[in-house]
């Protein structure tokens, strides 16, 4: 499958200098003499685009799993603050790694520590590493945030490799104070900017009637709580953070005005449907964004939350889930989610597809041999795991291989 929509019966791919020249039929036979690498009983895929994750929580996988929303976020926070640099580095290196043998070539990262660009960049793996900030008491220091902010983009910077771009996310409307958005807006403009929206009812609660789990452990903090009287995107609109491109996280809450807004402006979506229902956040309406327009991709969320950063369950997930809503996704959006229309999403150039031209990002995966009645892309939604990746290719190169 050369791109969404496209299944070509035996189809091969010519690679030339890490990017695809042809892609059809009868490819081999026009290029003799040339080296040949064949996957017999396995559709050939473009590298699958995760649109969320944070590489560098890896390490943490699972803790915390059963708390409600705003325990959870506390506990991440904590042990955020816990470890040292190298221990981040590795983390990411082993969620790195665990990506890309699971079929997946681009990712939208999210950084706490400024590290994971290299990790991305040691697999040559393409993306963007979004550095995270937190600032939820409007009236703390504001130089500092922005200091840290700042020290955390310039050392993604210098760890990625020229295939890894770098920009910010505030880390969510309830851990960003107006000032916050309204900085991050005007110092960093020039970056990719992302942020978690709308992704749990404790998250609405707190932005719309400054009350729920959220606002309470704020108020112990001492940090001042106010109603916003609207939704979280309507709130982030308000403080002017979306603009075209902006990639807006989670939305499990959002409603159909909030899609159109989002549409309005510009902003594209990424759904992480496991890690939402891992803490019970929410099902969201991706059929609904869709039908509004927006371009939308997956993200296995951090190994925290959906502790799999696996793209083969994200689109199974999605799917099963859109039915329980009674707003079905097809196989096939489904499967551009994870490749073409995620690269979008993202901003990620060129990703998620295997046409001429395109860089040779190529996942072998192994599928059972099909009931009469099912499509290769309705097999490849439904039956196949990440443990049927058979061999990932980045850049033409074969970075996993487990054939047997
Ligand atoms: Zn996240």
């Amino acid at each position: 499958m050369p791109e969404p929509g496209t299944v070509i019966e035996r189809g091969q791919i010519r690679v030339e200098s890490g990017r695809v020249t042809h892609a059809g039929a009868e490819v081999a036979a026009r290029h003799p003499g040339e080296p040949v690498h064949e996957f017999p009983g396995c559709v050939l895929i473009p590298g699958l685009v995760n649109c969320h994750t944070h590489l560098e929580l890896t390490a943490l996988r699972g803790a915390g799993r059963g708390l409600p929303f705003a325990a959870w976020i506390q506990l991440v926070t904590r042990e955020i603050a816990a470890h040292d640099r190298e221990f981040w580095m590795e983390s990411a290196r082993q969620g790195a790694r665990e990506c890309l043998a699971g079929g997946v070539t681009s990712l939208a990262d999210y950084s706490t520590h400024g590290v994971s660009s290299a990790a991305i960049a040691e697999t040559g793996m393409r993306g963007v590493v979004f550095q995270e900030c937190f600032f939820p008491d409007p009236r703390a220091g504001l130089a500092a945030m922005l200091e840290g902010l700042g020290r955390g983009v310039r050392s993604l910077e210098e760890l990625a490799g020229e295939d890894v771009r770098v920009g910010v996310s505030c880390h969510a409307a309830y851990n960003a104070a107006r000032p916050a958005l309204k900085a991050v807006v005007q110092e960093f403009g020039d970056y990719p900017r992302s942020i978690h929206a709308a992704e749990s009812p404790a998250e609405d609660r707190y932005i719309r009637e400054g009350r729920g789990e959220i606002a309470e452990a704020h108020r112990e903090r001492g940090i001042p709580v106010e109603a916003r009287r609207m939704s979280p995107v309507e709130y982030l609109d308000n403080a002017a953070y979306w603009r075209p491109g902006t990639l807006a996280v989670h939305l499990t809450q959002a409603s159909r005005g909030d899609f159109a807004i989002l549409k309005a402006r510009g902003v594209s979506a990424a759904f992480c449907p496991v890690s939402n229902a891992a803490l019970g956040a929410g099902v969201a309406g991706i059929a609904a964004a869709r039908r509004a327009g927006l371009t939308c991709g997956f993200g296995t969320d951090s190994a925290i939350s959906s502790e799999r950063l696996d793209m083969f369950e994200e689109m199974r997930f999605a799917l099963l889930a859109s039915r329980v809503r009674n707003d079905p996704l097809a196989p096939s959006d489904v499967f551009a989610m994870a490749t073409a229309e995620g690269a979008a999403a993202a901003g990620i150039e060129g990703a998620g597809v295997l046409t001429p031209g395109a860089r040779a990002d190529a996942v072998a995966v192994r599928l059972p041999r099909p009931p009469a009645d099912s499509t290769v892309v309705d097999r490849l939604v439904m039956q196949a795991s990440s443990g049927d990746v058979r061999a990932v290719y980045v850049a033409g190169r074969l970075e996993v291989s487990q054939i047997p």
